[in-house]
């Protein structure tokens, strides 16, 4: 278990199709009105996860959106069998999530302002970094270095996959290479960090955004707090690997309630904006 007494396990319980609790504070509220209030219970501030696709709903202008890679597939490169063979898991969590893997990305505008977007989606298979997940998220970071716009990321990511071993591991290293391309013609890394944002995800590309922002009570770490206690025989301290505990010591610049993400996210994107003239964007 988490070391933090306020971490929501942040999932919705469903209590009938039509309505879900809060799986805090049992506050019951309709599909519709969790789906207005974007999935953050009104009663008590919990953020529930979301779907890479509701994030994509919920931070984008309406109609904006424009997959990239669409059609790039991960593969068994490893023959890979636990209790399951592992392509049985990946078309089990294709049907459920709507995705080919765990990433949605591709162009977007959030406030008027053109950015390439890449949402992680931890329903499926725990946001895993798959060899699929590396080359769609370091394409989208070129292609917005290419295109001229700043890169925006929301990870909700356990880390490596491990049925691709080594080949997960290979994408810490590739997403930080086009990191690197896009810092070099200057344009921002936006990172915004869902929960939970864990182990190869937090330890590369996702700690390194130009500005970094979490949801609140997001669990956010390398190694769980129950490895770490019996690893160290430390007591860790209250709140550990919390949005607010990695804020309040500076790894985080702003902690931000979902529903001022996109708000937020406009200013911060005016803020950044270097273009010359039109104010949206950087010349191509
Ligand atoms: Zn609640």
């Amino acid at each position: 278990m988490s070391a933090s007494p306020s971490y929501p396990s942040a999932k919705a319980v469903e209590v009938s199709d039509s309505e879900v609790a809060c799986a805090v504070c049992g506050h019951r509220q309709s599909g519709a009105e969790a789906e207005s209030s974007l999935q953050v219970c009104p009663a008590c501030g919990a953020h529930r996860r979301i779907s890479a696709h509701e994030r994509v709903r919920q931070l984008v202008d309406p109609g904006t959106f424009e997959e990239w890679d669409r059609g790039l597939e991960g593969e068994d490169r490893l023959h890979f069998f636990d209790t399951r063979a592992y392509p049985e898991r990946l078309e089990e969590a294709r049907s459920r999530e709507r995705l080919p893997d765990a990433i949605l990305t591709g162009a977007a505008r959030i406030g008027g302002f053109p950015v390439g977007l890449a949402a992680f989606d931890f329903g499926f298979l725990g946001g895993s970094l798959s060899t699929a997940v590396g080359e769609r998220l370091a394409r989208a970071i070129e292609r917005s270095a290419d295109t001229g716009v700043p890169f925006v990321c929301v990870t909700a990511s356990g880390g490596a996959r491990m049925q691709e071993g080594v080949f997960s591991l290979m994408q810490m290293a590739k997403s930080v290479a086009a990191l690197h391309r896009l810092a070099e013609v200057h344009l921002p890394f936006i990172s915004i960090l869902a929960d939970p944002t864990m182990g190869g995800s937090i330890a590369s590309f996702a700690a390194l955004g130009d500005v970094i922002l979490a949801e609140p009570k997001a669990m956010i770490g390398f190694t769980g707090a129950r490895v770490i206690t019996q690893a160290t025989y430390e007591q860790l301290p209250a709140g550990f690997q919390t949005s607010e505990f990695h804020h309040a010591r500076g790894l985080i610049d702003h902690v931000v309630d979902r529903r001022q993400l996109r708000e937020v996210l406009t200013e911060l994107l005016a803020v950044l904006d270097t273009a010359p003239g039109d104010g949206h964007g950087a010349a191509a």
